[in-house]
């Protein structure tokens, strides 16, 4: 097995329209790793992307941030203007094993694993995340949805590299949040997870809502119709009841022993009604929505 640590984004990608047989993109490691102890890969080339500088910042941008994909989960935690602006993203990430495991794990890392349960897709998915890839034939800008294709798999070509994730700015009164369920209190793997963002106008309308499902699911869900359930409400009981509904309706579970058809279902619309008024919550709590302005 060759390993490669290019210092470029242009190294990596040269190295990956060269090669032949299987490559893999080393980033935390924290899944690769285990697949390669467990010997369920085996790779003739490992690209680790931690050494190139251009994808391990967070930057400011058009009212956002993007997110290099070197960038671990504590960077992410730890970078108030992420914090501010999509606290659900934020948390996501850093539910995300434990302390050690956040030090190396990226949630780009966590997005192509191509795990159903991965904590911060769903979060990403409700913040309408823009992925950038970037390959041999130039940079294609993706919505975080369609990657994942099914468990282990991904939309993304074998020669390219995932080099960011943009977190777009928010209207003003906008908030998000994110939430699972799991066995324990922490180190495993949900059981349900869901990601809402949502807008309030001044009379705290909801004006807009993305409302994202994992674990319950072949790939990550964006549920148009749950959505739909908030929009023109003020967050009431009727609107979460619909809510519920519309959320545990989506739901296409595997039974296993950390949860049944029936508990994961009826979990993804208790889970959605409190993680709606979290975000509706911070929402309102929100003045102008933009980066690192509070009430
Ligand atoms: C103890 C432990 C606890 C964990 N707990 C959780 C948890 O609570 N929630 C959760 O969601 N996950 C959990 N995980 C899984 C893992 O930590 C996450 O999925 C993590 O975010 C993976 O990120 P990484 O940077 O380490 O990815 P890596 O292991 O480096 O890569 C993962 C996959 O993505 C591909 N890849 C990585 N970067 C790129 C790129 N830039 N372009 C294209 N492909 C790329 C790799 O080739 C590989 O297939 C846990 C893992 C461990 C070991």
């Amino acid at each position: 097995m060759n390993y490669q640590a290019p210092t470029t984004i242009e190294g990596a990608v040269s190295l990956l329209s060269e090669a032949s047989g299987n490559t893999r993109i080393l980033a935390g490691g924290t899944d690769i790793i285990v697949q390669l102890n467990g010997e369920h890969i085996d790779p003739d080339l490992i690209l680790d992307i931690k050494r190139i500088n251009e994808v391990c910042n967070i930057s400011a941008e058009n009212g956002g941030f993007r997110i290099g994909a070197g960038v671990s989960c504590s960077q992410l935690t730890e970078h108030q203007g992420v914090m501010d602006l999509w606290p659900g993203c934020a948390e996501a990430a850093g539910l995300i094993g434990s302390t050690q495991v956040q030090g190396r794990a990226t949630i780009a890392g966590n997005l192509c694993n191509g795990s159903p349960a991965a904590d911060s897709v769903p979060a990403l998915v409700a913040a309408q995340a823009i992925v950038r890839l970037i390959g041999p034939d130039g940079i294609r800008e993706v919505p975080v949805e369609n990657i994942p294709t099914g468990p282990g798999q991904t939309s993304i070509a074998p020669s390219e590299i995932l080099h960011s994730i943009f977190l777009p700015s928010t209207p003003s009164r906008s908030g998000d949040a994110y939430l699972r369920f799991i066995p324990r209190t922490e180190m495993d793997i949900a059981v349900v997870g869901v990601g809402i963002s949502l807008t309030l106008d001044e009379s705290d309308i909801c004006t807009a809502a993305r409302v994202a499902l994992g674990a319950v699911a072949k790939t990550v869900l964006l549920v148009e119709e749950a959505g739909a359930a908030l929009i023109g409400s003020k967050i009431d009981d009727n609107a979460l009841d619909q809510l519920a509904l519309t959320a545990s309706a989506a739901c296409n579970p595997i039974d296993d022993k950390r949860g049944t058809i029936e508990f994961r279902t009826k979990i993804a619309g208790v889970l959605a009604k409190r993680v709606a008024l979290i975000a509706a919550q911070r929402a309102r709590e929100r003045v102008t929505g933009r980066i690192g302005e509070k009430s």
